[in-house]
């Protein structure tokens, strides 16, 4: 019998081939198996039916770790039998089937650490040791398919001690394309600041060295460059904040060991699956009662972001030095991507740093480590890059048209939604400039190429003047593509819904800002949303609160708390009170006084965002927003070891919750009641208030699952009250596991409401 098998999924560069080779033998076939252009791979089988039964079985059951199959499409050949043997052939460039992709990078996997410490391998101390099982994919990748002469490796001829494991199939790195050694591959040097190489005989440890010694190295990884401090020293971070004019924005820290981590964190054992995983993001942890890294790392905050060293080098880093942790912050220019070319690095970072740890290997695709918390046991998504892109989101159902979304504008990521795939782009962050759209740009002609995606429909924001609005105009015009405008918090709703395949939802969704359906600012919304009955509207949200000065209200939240605040009373002794913290000091104050006066003309907005961080203003733990999310996320931090003193009823009024007095009694008992327990009431108000009124509109329509989403679902506490409420009155509570609950995830939301839902 002849068999032709094709696969789809991820197969190449996860030990694939040699998996099929061995069954094979194994099922005593002959024949051969080849990777595809298209991501999959083909495969000849000859020999008896039964073997070929088997052969398929254990193809599903005992695949290699990283493979993830998605279709096998099995045809009958007619014909005499031509092998002799079953051998693995040149790939082809044939691309046939969509839908394949390859894997992320994964962490370097315990054989391989193994090795990089034993005397006597021949790959000890090498900071690049990788294998089948491990090592760098997504971001060596330039085309299809997986070979090692379409990697930026290719830069690297094996030599002959990596060819022989390269073709013994005994091997663990039998056709493992990352292969390299001391001899052959990469090789890592340290260099001033101005690029010019030092001389040392270990750079890697030298750099670990200098980072603990309190200067600022910049180090080279997979998918961009880090840099890297001190966490124990003040000096270095001070130099670093001042040198990035970012003074509270917390800095991801990279431990030695997960025993490192236990010793300033708490870790739960969801935590420590998830920082150990192979894909090892930083996750954020709560700081433990006798966290002692330095203040600097994440001013303000309960938590922490925390990762483990994931490439042979970041074990390195740490082994002439006892630091428990180091500072590895990816490198970013302010609004631009994050660095990844070695000009690029020393023109932009040069001023910044020290050193620069270099290696030289290109860097095909940037990607960002990607961040997650954990609630209650369950995965939240920050962000999801490196070690997650480009595999796809599996969906219950196949969307009839291919469709490319671009996503909103900060935070952002670019979707692919191929059938029943949903193939998310690594971080791509603010698209607000030409760097950023020019990133974005790159990372989705790359994704419908490594998937063979035939796009058809183009989905954005409803926003007019986002930049990826007049990219995906662009695009339809060009390519004439369907273009379909994605209101910002339906989709969010949608990507709830497409994930945990649900028809029927009332979805809260809170945020900072989203353009509403006639252009009005949201953010605090609930929404109903039925694929029965097609319809998806705003059935209820928070009350209008005005922005004092639009944009600057947002950096600036005092101006929101008077906004709020002149509601009910006189806020100018306040504001004068605090005319320090806005900075053209009274005359500002002055101005902020004269515009509440003309209520009528300030524009309004229903976030919730815009509350929390009224809230955060109120108790003096935010004046200033430096990064996103800056005074919701210290208020949050504040609220954790609170408790509901205010005990607050929530005012509703027809639809809309109300806020104005909820942020008027945390304002009168500023000076009466713990801060801990006032922040918390913020989010017991909020929290359970939009439950109710989420739970009151599930009854009224028949649907049984109310849903979170939106940026303010990464907040633990929120999502945690929200929770109680709605389970408590009977529904079901859902919450986003897959994509990421904020504008990261929206993409996703944009492309599956395109793809999937009719409204
Ligand atoms: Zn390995
Ligand atoms: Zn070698
Ligand atoms: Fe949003």
């Amino acid at each position: 019998m002849r068999v032709k098998v094709r696969v789809t999924g991820i197969i190449q560069g996860v030990g694939f081939r040699p998996f099929i080779y061995r069954i094979a033998l194994k099922n005593d076939l002959k024949g051969y198996v080849r990777n595809m252009g298209d991501a999959g791979v083909e495969i000849l089988l000859e020999g008896e039916e039964d073997a070929i039964n088997n052969f398929l079985r254990d193809l599903k059951n005992e695949k290699p770790p990283l493979a993830q199959i998605h279709e096998i499409l099995t045809t009958t050949l007619e014909g005499e039998h031509e092998y002799t043997d079953f051998r693995i052939v040149r790939s082809s460039e044939e691309t046939e089937l969509s839908g394949s992709v390859i894997p992320p990078d994964v962490a370097i996997c315990n054989e391989c650490l193994k090795e990089l410490r034993d005397e006597r391998n021949p790959r000890y101390d090498y900071f690049f040791i990788t294998c089948t099982d491990c090592g760098p994919r997504f971001t060596v990748i330039e085309r299809l398919p997986y070979d090692r002469e379409n990697t930026t490796m290719r830069d690297f001829p094996m030599c002959s001690f990596c060819q022989s494991e390269y073709a013994d199939p005994s091997n663990r790195r039998f056709h493992a394309q990352t292969v390299a050694c001391p001899k052959c591959g990469p090789r890592a040097y340290l260099t001033t600041n101005t690029g010019e190489e030092l001389s040392c005989n270990d750079p890697i440890r030298e750099a670990g060295r200098l980072i603990s010694e309190g200067f600022i190295v910049a180090v080279k990884g997979y998918g961009g460059f880090h840099v890297a401090a001190s966490t124990l020293k003040d000096e270095p971070l001070i130099r670093l904040r001042r040198a990035k004019h970012r003074w509270q924005k917390p800095f991801a820290i990279m431990a030695r060991s997960l025993e490192a981590v236990k010793s300033f964190a708490e870790v739960t054992p969801k935590e420590a699956e998830l920082l150990t995983s192979y894909t090892r993001p930083i996750v954020l942890l709560k700081k433990s009662a006798g966290y002692y890294l330095s203040e600097l790392v994440a001013p303000g905050l309960h938590n922490v972001g925390v990762m483990l060293p994931y490439t042979g080098l970041h074990y390195m880093l740490f082994d002439s030095v006892s630091d428990p942790a180091f500072v590895m912050t990816s490198a970013n220019p302010p609004n631009q991507p994050i660095v990844k070319d070695d000009d690029e690095a020393l023109k932009t970072l040069g001023g910044i740093v020290d050193y620069f740890l270099f290696h030289n290997r290109r860097i095909a695709h940037r990607c960002d480590d990607s961040v997650m918390r954990v609630h209650d046991e369950k995965q939240v998504f920050i962000r999801r890059s490196r070690g997650y892109a480009p595999a796809p989101v599996m969906l219950r159902e196949k969307a009839s048209k291919c469709v490319l979304a671009l996503g909103g504008e900060l935070n952002n990521t670019a979707c692919i939604l191929n059938s029943n795939k949903a193939f998310i782009s690594q971080h791509v962050g603010d698209v607000e400039n030409v760097e950023t759209r020019e990133f974005l740009r790159n990372a989705t002609e790359h994704l419908a190429h490594l998937t063979n995606s035939k796009v058809e429909v183009v989905a954005c924001d409803l926003h007019p003047k986002f930049t990826t609005t007049k990219l995906a105009q662009e695009l339809a015009t060009k390519n004439g593509w369907q273009l379909i405008q994605v209101q910002h918090h339906f989709a969010h709703v949608a990507a709830l819904m497409a994930e945990h395949g649900v028809d029927e939802i009332v979805g809260v969704c809170c945020d900072g800002y989203g353009y509403g359906i006639n252009g009005e600012a949201w953010g605090g919304e609930i929404i109903f949303a039925s694929r029965r009955s097609s319809e998806i509207k705003r059935v209820a949200h928070l009350e209008e609160q005005p922005m004092v000065g639009g944009d600057l209200a947002t950096r600036y939240p005092l101006r929101m708390a008077a906004g709020i605040l002149h509601k009910r009373l006189n806020v100018e002794d306040w504001l004068m009170q605090n005319k320090r913290f806005f900075p053209h000091g009274e005359s500002e104050v002055c101005l902020i006084l004269q515009q509440l006066g003309k209520e009528r003309s300030i524009i309004k907005t229903t976030s919730c965002g815009r509350v929390l961080d009224a809230a955060a203003a109120v108790l003096g733990l935010c004046y200033e927003r430096t990064y996103e999310g800056e005074p919701a996320m210290k208020l949050e931090s504040a609220a954790i070891s609170g408790k509901d003193v205010l005990q607050l009823k929530p005012i509703t009024e027809g639809d809309v919750l109300e806020t104005t007095d909820m942020l008027l009694e945390i304002f009168e008992k500023r000076d009466k009641c713990a801060l801990a327990d006032l922040a918390f009431s913020a989010h017991a108000y909020l929290a359970k208030g939009l439950a109710e009124l989420a739970v009151e509109k599930a009854l009224e329509k028949g649907v049984k699952t109310v849903g979170f989403s939106g940026g303010v679902a990464c907040n633990e506490l929120f999502t945690k009250l929200m929770r109680e409420t709605v389970e408590a009155a009977g529904l079901r509570f859902l919450v986003h596991e897959a994509v990421p609950p904020g504008d990261g995830g929206l993409s996703f939301g944009q492309a599956v409401y395109a793809g999937f839902f009719h409204f």
